[in-house]
């Protein structure tokens, strides 16, 4: 069973198609009236277009030893998906919640909101804030804009628990992810003249080859992190495009890697080892035919990990309040990393749900994980109306 508010809450969320690439606008004012009505005064911080907002509120005094309950409000699009019913009409099936959004994670959204009124009624004596953001779909963007503006406030907190699904678990790490595009610039010919022309496919395989060699390396070598289902850093490239026909030498190709890591093995390293790869080996090569060829790599995104480590005072703190054990390492990438590394605030992700439910159609939380929430915040709020 979950409160009555928690489900109306997560009903008028998930209303709202809150797709990254759309405006989130309506969603905040709404939940900006909820606050508002609990006496819960609440700011925005925008985006650069002002079509999206993070919302931030802190329920208790203004103290640097509070606690941010962080989610995000954006969702996956539900195209192409083969839903069975509205995506944006909150249903129940057999102890299931479906609709989109519903485990990823406006479930967690609505949980903590429902307790506010709870939160200002308990006379708190360390702050709970609540972190709810934009683009977290898109390479979690979103986030960085309030961070950069709490940092420059001075902003501190105890910890912060993201609540993207974990089953309620306490998830003490996961790895970072750096992507790039590259651009590879050679020069066109007849395919019977191929030593005339710079072979931008070819010069893009010979980078792939390379992506995949240091993966291999990493496979081997390691470090290794045995808490991890992938124990060691990972290199890939998702996609390439190059060439119009067989009788043409292409002179242009394109494609996308990505590096994922631990915090303890920074990537700086394996960029700079592909970097320079293309740079002394293949551009040199490309421009002894065309010296108007070369590579171009544009950084496209960088989440940074998190590591926590498993007797940390927060970490014991939220397995005790949740009542879970401890659920290791996770493969997906959160907000966790920029909360850690830009506030320095130790952090957990923390939240309901199965997180293989997320982004597929008929996604669902079920109600006995929204309840283990509600139990989990209910625990927080009584441990925060204590000094430390
Ligand atoms: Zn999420």
């Amino acid at each position: 069973m979950i409160e009555p508010t928690t489900r109306e809450l997560l009903k008028r969320l998930v209303a709202f198609d809150t797709t990254s690439r759309r405006s989130n606008l309506r969603l905040v004012e709404a939940v900006e009236d909820w606050l508002e009505r609990h006496g819960v005064a609440s700011r925005r911080v925008y985006d650069a277009t002002g079509r999206k907002a993070n919302l931030f509120a802190t329920i208790g005094p203004e103290r640097p030893d509070g606690v941010i309950l962080s989610g995000h409000l954006d969702t996956v699009p539900v195209d192409d998906q083969d839903w069975s019913g509205d995506p944006f009409q909150l249903r129940e099936d057999g102890g299931r919640l479906i609709g989109r959004g519903t485990v990823d994670m406006k479930g967690f959204d609505a949980v903590a909101l429902a307790k506010v009124p709870a939160m200002v009624k308990a006379d708190l004596a360390r702050p709970i804030h609540l972190a709810l953001t934009y683009d977290e779909e898109v390479g979690c963007l979103g986030v960085r804009t309030l961070l950069e503006k709490l940092q420059a406030e001075g902003f501190d907190a105890a910890g912060c628990v993201v609540g993207e699904p974990s089953g309620m678990a306490v998830v003490l790490g996961h790895k970072g992810k750096h992507s790039f595009d590259v651009e590879i610039a050679g020069r066109e010919c007849h395919s019977a003249m191929a030593p005339h022309g710079v072979n931008a496919v070819e010069f893009g395989a010979r980078l792939i080859a390379k992506i995949s060699d240091i993966g291999r390396r990493l496979a081997v070598e390691g470090p290794f992190d045995p808490a991890y289902a992938v124990p060691h850093a990972t290199t890939h490239v998702g996609t390439c495009h190059g060439g119009t026909a067989l009788n043409i030498v292409p002179d242009a190709c394109r494609l996308a890697f990505e590096v994922r890591h631990f915090t303890a093995q920074p990537a700086e390293p394996l960029i700079a080892e592909i970097e320079a790869f293309a740079r002394d080996e293949l551009e040199p090569a490309m421009r002894a035919v065309a010296p108007e060829a070369r590579l171009r790599f544009t950084r496209t995104s960088r989440v940074p990990g998190f590591d926590i480590a498993a007797d940390h005072a927060l970490v014991r703190t939220v397995a005790r309040l949740a009542g879970t054990a401890l659920g290791g390492k996770v493969a997906f990438a959160t907000e966790a990393g920029l909360f850690a590394e830009w506030l320095r605030v130790p952090t957990v992700v923390c939240g309901p749900g199965d997180i293989a439910r997320a982004h597929r159609p008929d996604e669902s939380v079920t109600v006995d994980q929204l309840a283990a929430c509600e139990r989990f915040v209910d625990r927080l709020i009584d441990a925060m109306t204590r000094p430390v």
